[in-house]
């Protein structure tokens, strides 16, 4: 049996990847400090005795005491609203830090253990893009220290290390970016557009729409996303490459609220607040090179994806 470790296990999508490598019959370690996530992600996890945790900050060097055959690292606060008490502004120093020395830690861990490494970055990369869709080859348009910062850069600065470890050691990585990603197990409380929405229609509360909605984003369903993720760890292949993930269909904010509100019914009013600044306005993810070379492409579409996220969050 082999072993594979989840930096950032606990988290949102690290929890459903580790349930579903567990299903593909890994052994699997998950290790979160849980500061921006929660533990009630993995509790259904915890009596199977092929998963272990190990509650500890990837920054600070540990021993996971078994040999690991991969590594995926997903380890790192993720939302970008103020707003939100787990937002990556609110933590900014740790965001920046699981990213870099955090990358750094792992990718020695790997080269000890001969793993096979996979970073997950993210389509922030690409900053405010000027061209659209987003290609893997686009640089990006990236403030260096706006607030956003502490997480394009030190995602940035994680690519980059986790190349230099590619180049100079020959260490087996891949680099995924990773789009707008939704679904149940989301924090009630992170901040995000599709967590709020639909609690605010679920709860009957104004959505809170920024700026005037034109914004647009793409939204990928997390099964989707961890299938994306576990082909480009496991398809030969992929060594030294970097891959976009996410769902090329793309949706204004304001016709994100107006799908939620239609699919839960609500009465809600829809009210507009300040965009925050460098608040992105478009994002696409362009797929070609994953359709190509990893078969993959999302299968789930928005309105069923959301029905499912609502049901999840009616759920609790
Ligand atoms: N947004 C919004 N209302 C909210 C939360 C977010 O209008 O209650 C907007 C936000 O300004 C951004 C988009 O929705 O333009 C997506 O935000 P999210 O935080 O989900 O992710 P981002 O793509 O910005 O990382």
């Amino acid at each position: 049996m082999q072993t594979v470790l989840v930096a950032g296990g606990g988290g949102f999508i690290g929890s459903h990847l580790c349930k579903s490598l567990l299903s593909d019959n890994f052994k699997v370690i998950c290790v979160d400090n849980f500061v921006t996530s929660n533990k009630r992600n993995v509790e259904e996890l915890l009596p199977d005795k092929n998963f272990r945790l190990i509650e500890q900050d990837i920054t600070k060097s540990f021993e996971p005491g078994e040999k690991i055959d991969f590594i995926f690292h997903l380890a790192s606060p993720a939302s970008p609203n103020a707003k939100s008490p787990r937002s990556y502004i609110n933590f900014p120093v740790e965001t920046l830090l699981a990213n870099s020395q955090g990358t750094h830690m792992l990718l020695d861990l790997a080269r000890e253990n001969k793993s096979k490494f996979l970073y997950v970055s993210s389509s922030e990369i690409y900053g405010d893009p000027e061209v659209s869709p987003q290609k893997e080859d686009y640089f990006g348009n990236v403030n260096p220290n706006g607030p956003r910062s502490v997480y394009d850069e030190s995602k940035r600065f994680g690519e980059a290390i986790t190349m230099a470890y590619f180049r100079k050691f020959g260490l087996n990585i891949r680099i995924i970016r990773i789009f707008n990603t939704y679904g149940p197990k989301m924090q009630k409380d992170d901040g995000r557009v599709v967590s709020n929405f639909i609690n605010q229609a679920l709860w009957e509360k104004d959505f809170t729409i920024y700026g005037d909605g034109s914004q647009t984003r793409s939204f990928c369903y997390v099964d989707d996303m961890v299938s994306g993720l576990k082909l480009a760890m496991f398809k030969d292949g992929t060594q030294g490459k970097v891959y976009n993930l996410g769902n090329p269909d793309e949706r204004s904010v304001k016709e994100l609220a107006d799908i939620i509100k239609k699919l839960t019914g609500s009465e809600s009013k829809i009210i507009f607040e300040e965009l925050p600044f460098d608040d992105p306005k478009t994002r696409r993810p362009d797929i070609e090179r994953a359709k190509e070379e990893l078969g993959w492409e999302p299968m789930v579409r928005l309105e069923e994806g959301l029905q499912r996220t609502i049901e999840y969050f009616r759920s609790l």
